[in-house]
């Protein structure tokens, strides 16, 4: 079994996504040569097409809560699955904000992409999902979409988390013991903690005790972003002795017998698919 995941994007928050200060699309998963993926935020479709990859190979579609840098560019990610509307296909997952709207939160999904889309599901922590065999556990989080979750994907050689937008507490930590990767939203630095967010005093103790093989830093945000995210995960794997990197755009983490990372090709001229008409 291959599991590899690809970092369309590593920023987020408000700031760092209207300005795109890195992009916010999100993460492409490879797995045995099926794609998911996971928050397409602004950002994410350029990515796709700097890297040259066909969307309309991804065959399912996760997002995990009703915010722009989450989901933003999540309908067209719908059109590539679909062939551009003419196939239903394709499997969408979403929390409930996400997919009926709830307390003034969405829905992210018109009734037109709901619709294309071979199946929609809308999942709450403690779900088990199956996307295109793939285990995948639904976690708690404490946001401000009261909605959002964090997932456990369970691959053969190791369970690889993503923590999605959350404040600390020892109980959302401890939904991730036993992770040989953890993927922690570090949006503002140390001394830096804002609500619903984690901060690096927050990461600090969230890698302590999980005790993750790796643990990669995204959603960055700008404060983080002018600190330095490389000092920020330096001070976390000095002081945990876990290895703890910041993660980059088109950052590529291939989780095999190694933990490997490495920089995906990045092309400026524009390619047409040959699935396009
Ligand atoms: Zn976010
Ligand atoms: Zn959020």
């Amino acid at each position: 079994m291959s599991f590899r995941i690809t970092f369309l994007g590593t920023g987020g928050g408000r700031f760092t996504t209207m300005y795109q200060i890195r992009s916010t699309g999100g993460m492409l998963i490879e797995h045995d040569g099926r794609f998911l993926h996971v928050d397409p935020g602004p950002g994410a479709l350029t990515q796709m097409q700097r890297i040259r990859y066909d969307l309309s190979r991804t065959e399912s579609l996760i997002i995990s809560h009703c915010h722009p840098d989450h989901y933003s560019d999540a309908e067209s990610v719908i059109e590539g699955m679909t062939g551009g509307g003419r196939f239903r296909r394709g499997s969408v997952y979403g929390s409930r904000t996400v997919i009926k709207g709830d307390g003034g939160l969405g829905p992210c999904l018109s009734s037109y992409h709901q619709r294309i889309a071979g199946s929609v599901a809308e999942f709450e922590p403690g779900d088990t999902l199956d996307v295109d065999g793939l285990e995948v556990d639904v976690c708690r989080a404490i946001h401000s979409d009261p909605t959002n979750v964090g997932f456990r994907f369970h691959t053969d050689k190791g369970i690889v988390s993503y923590v999605s937008d959350t404040e600390y507490t020892d109980d959302i930590a401890d939904q991730y013991i036993g992770s040989r990767v953890l993927i922690l939203p570090v949006t503002t630095p140390r001394g830096n903690r804002i609500k619903y967010h984690l901060c690096t005093d927050d990461a600090l103790t969230f890698v302590e005790r999980v005790r993750p093989g790796l643990a990669v830093f995204i959603h960055l945000g700008v404060v983080i972003l002018r600190r330095g995210p490389e000092s920020e995960a330096g001070y976390v794997e000095g002081l945990t002795g876990v290895r703890t990197i910041a993660g980059r755009d088109l950052m590529v983490l291939d989780v095999g017998e190694e933990l490997s990372v490495y920089q995906e090709t990045a092309h400026d001229d524009p390619w047409i698919p040959e699935s396009s008409p």
